[in-house]
């Protein structure tokens, strides 16, 4: 507090070259990590990474079987996107987004319009999934305020229940987790919920190829009855990803952005983890031939090496912002390292990367290898669903699988599931008692094998086989 911060300070501890028990420590005693208990935290200290493969101080390898959460694609230092940054580090680092321009950020901007859904055809930068979802909510509120025929009474979302969107207070209201999100209720700013289109555990009496139908009156009936105050409806595409790899069952995308434009409503596509080619397309939304109205994307956009996001718009969607600057039609929102040289670099180089390796072909003995590995899993004594789209996995733990039944959460067996890995040189994050598999997808069959044998034996040891 103040009275402290007039004390001469204590700098004894500031070293040019601190010991790795320095390290240790202060991981622990200074840095506060995200989504993370500090006081049961066990550092874990990368120093260097080849391909998929993270190096921790201590020289000891673990398999990146996360993605570093969602970001890598093409793996860890990789030639062509290191050298695409320290090209650009010789130009320009930085350049404001603000009135101003940076040569290599708008050569990604046509990038990205290329390949995007067709009529996604204007880029927003920004640095991080949650500001992409912002400004996504923040253009379909101030869309229907402008348009040519404006209807400024539609200012609500709907959302899945389930959802996660980020952690800002606009995508934390439209998501759906109650244990991220419950504390922050105050907050937040009521959302229209539609159930979660789950393709596994579907509601009594429902069979699977009842299910998408089922969701879609769900839907329905929210827009039918609200559709007039809705500005639009925001999903992550396909797979639920923070839910713990929920799979949607085919034909429900398609069904909303019918059932959107039935109404009158925006479509928000989320693709910040499903996108850049995590279900085997660039795009989520391709594999049911939608178009939304906005679709955001960060986490792979870069290859995960550095933060940007990038929020797609129709044509339609960004001509309603044009005007004589009295007009005020002007999007007033900005991110200061928006669109930032480095990163456009880094994400240029990603997608060239896509082209040069085939990246998307050579997924395909992946996916299948991935597909054979979780079938064994399933029948595990303490397996009870595994879900899988493209190279991204979940694997759900159950106490007792013939009653479905979980595991007291305060068990974190998930999380002692993953550590286990880790001592079999496997990088997890758990979500809740869901394993999620997600490695880059560079990844090579040997490696996927490791680190489905590193999660079958976890689950052996720390649930037991019986
Ligand atoms: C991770 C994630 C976000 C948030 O991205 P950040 O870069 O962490 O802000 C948003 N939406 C989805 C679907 C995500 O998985």
């Amino acid at each position: 507090m103040s009275t402290t911060s007039t004390q001469p300070r204590d700098c004894s501890e500031i070293s040019a070259d601190p010991t790795v028990d320095d390290l240790r420590r202060w991981d622990r005693e200074v840095y506060w990590h995200a989504f993370t208990q500090m006081s049961e935290y066990v550092p874990l200290l990368i120093d260097r990474a080849e391909g998929c493969t993270l190096i921790d101080v201590e020289g000891r390898e673990y398999l990146d079987g996360v993605s570093s959460l969602w970001c890598n694609v093409h793996g860890h230092r990789h030639p062509r996107i290191d050298a695409a940054i320290r090209e650009q580090l010789d130009r320009v680092a930085h350049c404001t987004s603000l009135g101003a321009s940076c040569t290599t950020t708008v050569r990604l901007a046509k990038r990205i319009v290329d390949i995007a859904p067709a009529c996604l055809q204007h880029v927003f930068f920004s640095d991080s999934g949650a500001t992409a979802v912002e400004v996504a909510l923040k253009m379909a509120i101030q869309y229907w305020q402008q348009c040519p025929d404006p209807q400024p009474q539609k200012t609500k979302f709907v959302a899945l229940d389930e959802a996660y969107h980020g952690d800002t207070l606009g995508a934390v209201s439209v998501g759906g987790i109650d244990r991220f999100h419950q504390i922050f209720r105050p907050l937040l700013f009521d959302v229209l919920r539609v159930e979660a289109p789950r393709a596994d555990r579907l509601p009594s009496g429902i069979t699977s190829d009842e299910a998408c139908q089922h969701y879609l009156q769900g839907v329905e009936r929210v827009l039918a009855e609200h559709g007039d105050t809705v500005a639009a409806l925001i999903l992550e595409p396909l797979v639920q990803g923070a839910a713990g790899i929920l799979v949607h069952p085919p034909g429900y995308l398609a069904g909303v952005r019918e059932l959107t434009r039935k109404y009158g409503v925006l479509l928000i596509a989320d693709e910040v983890a499903v996108g850049i080619g995590r279900t085997g397309r660039m795009f989520a939304c391709e594999h049911e031939a939608v178009t939304p109205d906005i679709l955001c994307l960060a986490k792979g956009i870069t290859g995960g090496y550095l933060p940007l996001a990038a929020t797609l718009a129709t044509g339609e969607l960004y001509r309603a912002f044009l005007g004589e600057h009295a007009e005020l039609k002007t999007f007033f929102h900005g991110h200061t390292y928006g669109g930032n040289p480095l990163a456009a670099a880094a994400a240029i180089a990603t997608l060239d990367v896509f082209v040069e390796e085939q990246t998307l072909q050579a997924m395909t003995p992946k996916v299948a290898r991935m597909e054979q590995r979780l079938a064994r899993l399933a029948q595990h004594p303490h397996v009870t669903r595994v879900r899988q789209r493209g190279l991204m996995a979940g694997v759900e733990l159950t106490q007792d699988r013939s009653a479905d039944q979980p595991y007291p959460w305060q068990q974190q067996r998930g999380m002692r599931v993953c550590r286990h890995a880790l001592s079999r040189g496997v990088w997890l994050r758990p979500l809740g008692d869901v394993i999620v598999v997600m490695p880059p997808l560079a990844i090579e069959l040997p490696q996927l094998d490791q680190i489905m044998d590193a999660i079958e034996d976890a689950i052996n040891v720390e649930c037991g086989q019986e």
